[in-house]
């Protein structure tokens, strides 16, 4: 079976669905690899490794989209309007595989499954052990975490770290994390290592030691969190009291931040809102607020999506893609998983799914002209 990459279209999407370093187990498994010419070159990946390791480099990108298999980065409604040329060119029967943002925009499954592909929703894995090499969302998380931080000490008037010099003492940033899942945990632990006092909460109360073995402070708050915890493990939607409450507790620790960077998500759901106009207006002028979950409505009252708002002083950013912005290492993680969840379809260099094993029928949104996953199909407009 031939397994085709194209290059990503939707805008500021730099990174590549393969790495050539991912190329050798898929040829190894008995696919043939087809990559459009130019694909990975975003990344840092030239045409020439590709081919290096094994791939066919074509200048067609239709060449590609008739490939037995497609995988992508961004397909469905993750793709936006991008996709839609490509969507034309489909064939029932093939499968795509990427990220398709089911839970935020199921409308556009339906057009993807209108043309008969069998499409797999890489957001939807379970987050189970035997899926961990494959889950896109840890890696993809660990990369936003990281680059928040980064974007947020540029941004801030102040440096990170305590410093004593001849010239006197810097006193060290004080980095206010809220939301402490994958991207939260690496925003702390990348904060620490530049310096920064950093404390943290997350409504999930297991998360609090492994804050505190980062080194940053858990700011305990009394509220009633015990079944914030889903049994998949993410974050249950609290009521507004609960919101209303968290809100008072937390303004004086906002106040005294010099960044906050929040990540607080419930999967499919608006994210609450946790930082308000006025606790913005508490903070000191040049704090800074990364916002994370801007794609989904925003942590902070005052975040627009891909946007920099200053208000009161404060610099509120907005980002909704920080993976593509290290597309050199978002990309070879995101082609390890995508690879590894190919290797678990595979059978001699054919897709053999086990169709009722979780980790396939989780993530299976599209078969035979249909939507067919629950969340999505519940979402779905009639
Ligand atoms: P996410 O992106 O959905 O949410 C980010 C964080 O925001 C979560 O930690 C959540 O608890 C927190 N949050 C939600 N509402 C909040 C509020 N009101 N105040 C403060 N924080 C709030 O989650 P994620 O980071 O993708 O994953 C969450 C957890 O899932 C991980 O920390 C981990 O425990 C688990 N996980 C398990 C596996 C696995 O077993 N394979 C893989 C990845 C993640």
């Amino acid at each position: 079976m031939i397994i085709g990459v194209v290059r990503e279209g939707f805008p500021g999407e730099r990174r590549v669905a393969l790495v050539p370093a991912a190329l050798p187990a898929l040829i190894q498994a008995g696919f043939e690899v087809v990559i459009e010419s130019g694909a990975g070159e975003g990344a840092g990946y030239p045409d020439a490794q590709y081919r290096e390791k094994g791939a066919r480099v074509v200048l067609r990108r239709e060449e590609v989209l008739a490939a037995d298999i497609l995988l992508r980065v961004r397909a469905a409604g993750a793709d936006g309007d991008a996709g839609a040329t490509d969507l034309a060119l489909l064939k029932p029967g093939q499968v795509v595989i990427g990220m398709c943002d089911p839970l935020g925009r199921p409308e556009a499954l339906a057009q993807w499954a209108s043309r008969g592909v069998t499409l797999f929703a890489l957001e939807l894995l379970p987050r189970i052990t035997r899926a961990q090499s494959m889950d896109v969302l840890s890696s993809m998380a660990t990369v936003a975490g990281y680059r928040a931080v980064l974007l947020a000490a540029a941004t801030l008037p102040r440096m990170f770290p305590m410093l004593m010099t001849a010239a006197g003492t810097l006193t060290p940033a004080r980095v206010f994390v809220v939301g402490a899942g994958v991207a939260g945990l690496q925003a702390i632990a990348t904060a620490r290592r530049l310096g920064a006092v950093v404390s943290a909460y997350d409504v999930r109360p297991a998360v609090k030691d492994q804050v505190q073995s980062l080194g940053a402070r858990f700011v305990e708050m009394p509220l009633e969190a015990a079944d914030a915890e889903t049994a998949g493990g993410y974050a249950r939607q609290m009521d507004e009291d609960f919101y209303r409450r968290q809100r008072e507790l937390m303004h004086q620790v906002v106040a005294n931040s010099d960044v906050v960077i929040t990540t607080a998500a419930i999967p499919g759901k608006r994210a609450p809102v946790l930082v308000t106009e006025a606790m913005v207006a508490a903070m000191a002028p040049g704090s800074v607020i990364v916002d994370l979950a801007a794609e989904r409505g925003g942590n902070c009252q005052l975040t627009q999506p891909n946007q920099t708002v200053v208000c009161y002083g404060v610099t509120i950013l907005g980002p909704t893609n920080l993976p593509a912005e290290v597309p050199y290492h978002a990309s070879q993680m995101y082609a390890r998983n995508i690879s590894n969840f190919v290797l678990h379809l595979a059978k001699d260099g054919r897709l053999d799914p086990d169709w009722q094993d979780p980790i396939v029928s989780e993530t299976l949104v599209a078969r035979d002209g249909r939507v067919v996953h629950p969340a999505a199909v519940v979402q779905s407009p009639p």
